[in-house]
């Protein structure tokens, strides 16, 4: 069992395959002439396999894979139909684009849910958010998905003055589709013209929510990122992920694996171990896993607070998220 020390059990590993995508999200990643991490640089297909077996060994009993785009990675049929082998439940974070050339093979892995990121229900907006045209064929394969019967959660990503004005066409979205909305808090990340003032709170969104429904919240778990929402006579429902308003560190169950192979603890820590270099010298890793875990920090990597109306995001040492992983 992998905990920290505070006691938190970490039972969750979310796994970057690549720092390359096919949209250009301001929000993530930084630049348009941002440099993609050479493949030789990332974890190769066996090497993911073996190093997920050691922290499934440990205990680990969900794992995400993220990027980057995922789907983008040449090699990930091979990737997700190896990792299905393990007794975990396997769940993917991904734009859509390229989900009805996946949707088999996702199928044949025994993946039952997927989170899928949409900001806009506008098809002007959407190029304007990512620098690309795909907004028709993500939609449509949100569509695809569910028909298909996945559990569909949509991730958008709230920033004033971008998208907070379609809230209620979200939630409008959830009456006659069996569609999970989840509205994230804008998060400052290396180069991603985060500002407090863009932060859409929780507050603010139901607020903004409530006036034209009346939400009822769902009961959750103790490691849920998102507060949840039921609407009467909705077939889907909403979420919320507050980071940044009122974070969810207490109960935190995540270990993040970036596309290179350095364990995060937290999606804002500043210091990573290289796991993937000391897999390669053929060193034993569980060590310098746990010695990570035990460095997590108690909330937010111990880089800002809750109360962060006067943070400037130069001021927290990370990378961009798309060389994370959300
Ligand atoms: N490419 C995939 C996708 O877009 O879903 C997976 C990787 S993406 C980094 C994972 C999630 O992080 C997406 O839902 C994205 O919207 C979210 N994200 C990226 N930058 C963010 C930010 N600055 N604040 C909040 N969420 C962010
Ligand atoms: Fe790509 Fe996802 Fe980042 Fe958008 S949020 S740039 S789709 S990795």
């Amino acid at each position: 069992m992998i905990k920290d020390s505070f006691n938190r059990v970490h039972d969750y590993l979310r796994i970057s395959l690549t720092d390359n995508c096919n949209l250009r999200c301001f929000y993530c990643m930084p630049e348009e002439d941002y440099h993609f991490t050479p493949a030789r640089n990332l974890m190769q297909a066996e090497e993911i396999k073996s190093i997920a077996e050691i922290f499934v060994s440990q205990g680990i009993k969900k794992i995400r894979l993220t990027g980057g785009e995922p789907l983008v990675r040449k090699d990930v049929k091979k990737i997700i139909l190896q990792l299905a082998e393990l007794p975990v439940n396997l769940t993917i974070t991904t734009n859509g684009t390229r989900l009805h050339e996946f949707a088999d093979t996702l199928e044949t892995a025994g993946v039952r849910s997927l989170n899928i990121s949409l900001d806009t229900l506008q098809s002007g907006k959407f190029h304007l958010l990512t620098r690309r045209d795909q907004f028709e064929q993500t939609f449509q394969n949100i569509r695809l998905m569910i028909d298909r019967g996945f559990h569909v959660k949509v991730n958008v990503v709230v920033m004033k003055g971008i998208n907070e004005t379609e809230l209620t066409d979200f939630v409008a979205w959830t009456k006659d589709v069996p569609v999970h909305v989840r509205f994230i808090e804008f998060m400052p990340f290396s180069g991603n013209h985060w500002k407090s003032n863009k932060v859409f709170t929780w507050h603010e969104m139901m607020e903004q929510i409530s006036m034209h429904y009346l939400p009822v919240p769902i009961n959750g778990d103790v490691h849920d990122t998102a507060k949840k929402y039921s609407i009467a006579g909705h077939l889907g429902t909403f979420a919320v992920i507050s980071t940044m308003s009122a974070p969810f560190c207490k109960g935190c169950n995540r270990i993040r694996l970036t596309a290179d192979g350095k364990i995060k603890n937290c999606l804002f820590s500043k210091d990573e171990t290289d796991l993937l270099t000391a897999f390669r010298n053929g060193e034993d890793i569980l060590p310098l896993i746990e010695a990570n875990i035990l460095s997590k920090k108690k909330e937010l990597g111990g880089q800002f607070t809750a109360d962060f109306s006067h943070l400037h995001a130069e001021e927290i040492a990370n990378r961009s998220m798309i060389t994370i992983g959300g």
